[in-house]
Formats: C-alpha cells, structure tokens, sequence
C-alpha cells in the first residue's frame, strides 16, 4: 500500500522511503461475527527524538480485528479481538491500516546508546542548534523528563 492513502502513518515518518506490506483476511464467524486477520509489516524512516537524524525500524503485528456497528457492541466481542467500527458495512480499508500501522509505531524513537551521535553531549542541558527538517514547535520529549526530574529533585 503507497504511502499517499496512508496519510497518519505518513506524518509519523521522516521520509516517504517506506516499504509496506499488509495481509488480511476477511471472514465471517458462526455467530455471524465479520473478522479481519492479518499481518503488518514496515521498514519506515523515522527521526530519533535525542539526536533527531534518522533512523531506519521495522514494524510488525498481527491484525484481530472484529468489525461492529457502533460501540455499544464492543462489550458483545470474544477476547482477543480488537473492536473495528465499520458502520453501514461499509469498510475503509485505508483508515483502517492507516491506523493499524499508527498503533505499532514505538511511543519513543531512539538509536541505540553507541549508535547515537547526541549520546556523549547529552547531558548539557542545552538545546542543541536546531537542526535541518525540525518542525518549529517540536519538543524533545526527553528535555521534559529532564525538566521534571530536576523538579524532583529540588523538591
Ligand atoms: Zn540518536
């Protein structure tokens, strides 16, 4: 699937070199339950949030997902099936791998500690230059756990 009908997905990368492939089966159970199964898979680009030059991951999960009406029918769902609202029966497949790929990126991009070119300075304190392709108004996730440990502390 192209990146384009991905739009989520896509404002979660850092470029659009990605490779992405998805497998889903579409069934219906005894008790008339629509189900989708499958299997994501994606080598994306992303930035990471220490020293914000890239990083190359690979994503990965499997897709249970039950197709319902409305959200009163999660409660009636198996275990083990993620709940899908698919109103009128009608299907977006798009939206719906958009945000299966959303829920498996990382909550934090980092390279590993050797492999990351801000690991030596990074206990300065000071915001580093800003850097080329850095949206104004980013904010380093880790400059406010740092922020609130040095609250801590002075507490
Ligand atoms: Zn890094």
């Amino acid at each position: 699937m192209s990146l384009e009908r991905l739009p989520g997905f896509r404002d979660c990368l850092l470029d659009d070199e990605a490779s992405i492939q998805i497998q889903l089966n579409f069934s219906i159970d005894e008790s008339q339950q629509r189900l989708i199964q499958g299997k994501l898979q994606a080598s994306v680009h992303v930035s990471c949030q220490r020293c914000l030059q890239p990083i190359a991951i690979e994503l990965a999960d499997d897709i249970r997902l039950a197709l319902i009406d409305n959200e009163d029918a999660i409660g009636t769902l198996n275990a083990g099936w993620d709940p899908w609202i698919c109103a009128d029966h009608k299907l977006e497949l798009a939206a719906l791998v958009d945000e299966q790929l959303m829920l498996c990126m990382p909550i934090v991009n980092l390279h590993r500690d050797g492999d990351c070119p801000a690991r030596i300075n990074y206990s300065t304190g000071t915001n580093d230059d800003p850097v080329d392709g850095v949206r104004a108004g980013d904010e380093n996730p880790f400059s406010v756990l740092k922020a609130l440990k040095e609250n801590n502390a002075t507490d």
